[in-house]
């Protein structure tokens, strides 16, 4: 076999295929060729000559950066495959947000995936997390990589936002949601629970929702609240859902909601530390990512010959690995956050 390292290693502009001449996820200046895993900020770029990525994917950067954040985009859907430089390319749902993919580069018989971030459960938002069988090396996030990360049923935690509003009929519920992705999911999840009732939604959830949308996620009616609704004094928003990103709760806009509900849903809510720093009343577990039996699970699940792990808590997972008698290494890729969760 091939040594894995010919076809993909760490360089500090992220992971870069030799022999295809391209990199997984460039995060650290402009490169000639991207593949991009998803849209979130700290996995895609603008400014790449060409980025090579699902259509999703594509519409979402086009939407975040402009139609020019690339000089060509090479869409490719899931299942089909492309060459690069005599290196297969093609990807795998990821389940993360719309668009996600895995990346599977095939080379002289050795095949390496790269999931970028993933999450196993059902989502109604994006396709589910594929295995891709006959991986040799499987190269996995650990955002969520301790033992004490256990994500709780996302339906049960939108039932508990519900039962809030129930509760508190006479206060608004003003809920923190990152713009892409997780504010779709949100929304996706009460419509699914049956709250048909008109959400309120910040500005800048607005485009992404609006993408969703065309890509057929269907959201149900989304109001914005705008500057004008701002100054009429007939809108209440008591016994409503209101969504916007967590930095918006302090400015104008979130101090405009006469004493709120005030919500955040995120995988970092299952710390309770977290949630009390902010002052968030009612926290919600709801996370993109795989937790520590996710990400264990889809280490078996793959069964690969080789473990790498990255964007995140590597070690415990390595550790992990190595207690099962698998062959398994961090990979140390810089410039990832986990802002976006
Ligand atoms: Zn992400």
């Amino acid at each position: 076999m091939i040594r894995p390292d010919l076809l993909l290693h760490e360089t500090p502009k992220g992971l870069y295929c030799p022999p295809g001449d391209f990199y997984i996820d460039p995060v650290r200046g402009a490169v000639d060729r991207a593949v991009v895993t998803h849209g979130h900020a700290d996995h895609a770029r603008a400014g790449h000559g060409a980025v090579l990525a699902t259509p999703a994917t594509l519409a979402i950067m086009a939407a975040r950066y402009g139609e020019n954040f690339t000089a060509s985009r090479q869409p490719l859907e899931f299942g089909e495959t492309v060459e690069i430089n005599g290196v297969t390319v093609w990807f795998a749902p990821a389940g993360h947000i719309l668009g996600s993919a895995q990346v599977v580069v095939d080379w002289r018989g050795l095949r390496m995936v790269s999931t970028g971030d993933y999450k196993r459960r059902q989502d109604p938002t994006c396709a589910r997390f594929e295995i891709v069988p006959n991986t040799h090396v499987f190269i996995s996030e650990a955002t969520f990589g301790l033992p004490v990360f256990r994500h709780p049923d996302d339906r049960a935690e939108i039932r508990k936002l519900l039962a809030s509003v129930e509760l508190f009929r006479d206060r608004s519920h003003l809920v923190g949601v990152y713009s892409l992705g997780k504010a779709q999911r949100v929304i996706a999840l009460l419509r699914e629970a049956g709250y048909d009732r008109t959400l309120y939604i910040h500005g800048a959830l607005e485009k992404l929702c609006a993408l969703y949308g065309r890509q057929g996620v269907e959201l149900g009616d989304l109001r914005l609240i705008t500057p004008s609704t701002d100054d009429d004094p007939q809108v209440s928003f008591a016994g409503e859902i209101i969504l916007g990103p967590p930095a918006s709760f302090n400015d104008k806009w979130g101090r405009r909601f006469a004493d709120p509900v005030t919500c955040f849903a995120s995988g970092w809510m299952g710390i309770r530390q977290r949630a009390k720093q902010r002052g968030v009343e009612l926290p919600l577990v709801l996370s993109d990512h795989a937790d520590w039996d996710e990400l264990t699970q889809t280490v078996r699940d793959v069964d690969p010959e080789e473990l790498w792990i990255t964007y995140g808590r590597e070690d415990a997972l390595v550790r992990w690995a190595e207690l099962e008698g698998r062959k398994a290494r961090p990979l140390r890729l810089v410039g990832y956050e986990e802002e976006t969760e």
